[in-house]
């Protein structure tokens, strides 16, 4: 189970996971050959703790001690506050006496990095995992004492990386027997572990993060790792949605998506969790939910490798606003060899990304988001091409597992949206979406087009 920052932000968040943790225990162990075992609780930092972590460095960095010192002092007092929820004095002590060595420990850091002036990976992340260290050492003590018997675990020791600062790879087999060593046995004993996500150390125990977000990647690798039967993340939102609720009127939440189907979507900020970070659970056939903290009656979203046919054969509809399309034609001999080499070498000499792609004979269609340095674009393609450009379109994208299996579904899809006029259309071999691009003005009509037929009562199914 993992539970992210606002499922730590404070003492009542504390307390609504407590109650998630043993509303599981109990349904575990009336479960029919329930394992009786876990579950393994991996947390964020208290929301916004790593943002101000990080922010210490940048004062420190700019000399401003007094700053960092004001703003440690606050850090401080709200992780004492939120330890509250530690009903047991016995067990609060010792967690505050760990909570102050760690800030006076950051006060000494913050005054000898404002000295150099410099701040490597390497001290930010040392300052980044604090939020981790202490969040996992308050809830471990707050379960303990609400009677559910917990072991802190320090992710340092549990979770071993490469030395990318700032962005840690898992090493995995070595990870696997140091969560045997220290995760496996308070579990064997019918304890609950608990760890801060994000953080790591190499295997010669220098501090590591897996960047930002990071915890859900944590939860993944800790559930492969053990060989969880499921991966939780609880985070402040119902799970996936059908579309946009800010463009589209009635979305309803996603009961089930492949994970290639999650990967498609996320590219649209279809942001409730990044499908990179839970690779390693799917990899080993570990379903992911996503869970609501606020909301725990919600079904959230499950991810597994494969999802089952009978289900809908759309996911959902993603969208993206602000794009621009350019629109490429060769001046020389019709798309001669080597056009499209010489073509995408001018976005890459000026770092311009480029997400869509259609071609014909004579013209290379492409979108991008960021249209900075379009001007120098243009010019560095006017030796061998025309360009033109339309400004104000969106993408969408059409996703789902069942365009891969019924060929006539893409042609319903693109009829469904009617007389709105699209500029470029793609889909790619998977045929697992269907992209095409439209004015941004009528996006509002496309997307309630398609969600209305194919999406709509995607929950009721
Ligand atoms: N606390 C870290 C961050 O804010 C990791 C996470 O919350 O997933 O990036
Ligand atoms: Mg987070």
């Amino acid at each position: 189970m993992k539970f992210g920052g606002t499922s730590v932000a404070d003492q009542p968040a504390i307390e609504r996971l407590i109650a998630l943790v043993r509303a599981e225990r109990q349904a575990e162990a009336q479960k029919e050959g329930g394992d009786a075992r876990g579950p393994v609780v991996v947390v964020s930092a208290l929301s916004g703790v790593t943002d101000r972590l990080l922010g210490l460095a940048a004062l420190a960095a700019s000399g401003d001690v007094e700053g960092a010192r004001a703003s440690l002092q606050d850090l401080r007092a709200r992780h004492v506050k939120v330890s509250e929820v530690i009903r047991d004095a016995a067990l609060r002590e010792p967690v505050l006496d760990s909570l102050n060595r760690a800030f006076d420990e950051l006060e000494r850091v913050v005054s000898a990095l404002a000295v150099l002036q410099e701040v490597s990976g390497r001290w930010m992340d040392a300052l980044a995992a604090t939020g981790e260290i202490l969040s996992s050492q308050i809830v471990a003590a707050a379960l303990t004492s609400h009677k559910l018997l917990a072991t802190y675990v320090d992710a340092r020791k549990a979770v071993v990386t490469d030395a990318e600062h700032m962005a840690a790879a898992p090493l995995f087999e070595e990870t696997t027997a140091a969560l045997m060593a220290h995760a496996d046995p308070p579990l064997a004993v019918g304890r609950i572990p608990v760890l801060g996500g994000f953080v790591g150390a190499t295997a010669g125990g220098i501090t590591t993060t897996l960047g930002r977000g990071g915890s859900d990647y944590s939860a993944a690798i800790v559930g492969a790792c053990l060989g969880a039967a499921e991966i939780q993340i609880w985070t402040d939102v119902d799970g996936m949605l059908t579309a946009d609720p800010r463009i589209v009127k009635n979305p309803q939440v996603v009961p089930h998506l492949s994970f290639a189907e999650a990967s498609e979507l996320a590219y649209f900020g279809a942001k409730v969790l990044h499908p990179s970070t839970i690779q390693p659970a799917v990899s080993r056939n570990i379903p992911v939910r996503i869970l609501n903290s606020h909301r725990a009656q919600a079904r959230g979203t499950l991810i597994t490798g494969e999802r089952p046919k009978a289900d809908r054969p759309l996911t959902a509809v993603a969208s993206k606003k602000g794009v621009t399309v350019v629109n490429i034609t060769s001046t020389r001999m019709l798309m001669a060899h080597g056009f499209l080499r010489r073509l995408f070498e001018v976005f890459e000499r000026f770092k311009t990304s480029v997400d869509v792609v259609t071609t014909s004979e004579v013209t290379v269609s492409v979108t991008i988001d960021d249209a900075r340095r379009l001007p120098a674009i243009v010019e560095g393609l006017s030796g061998f091409a025309q360009v033109d450009r339309e400004d104000h379109m969106a993408i969408v994208c059409v996703v789902g597992d069942g365009l891969h299996e019924d060929a006539a579904l893409a042609a319903q899809v693109l009829a469904s949206v009617g007389d709105v006029p699209m500029r470029m259309l793609s889909q790619a071999a998977s045929r697992r979406n269907i992209t095409f691009v439209i004015r941004e003005s009528d996006l509002p009509t496309a997307l309630g087009r398609i969600h209305d037929k194919f999406l709509a009562a995607v929950s009721a199914a």
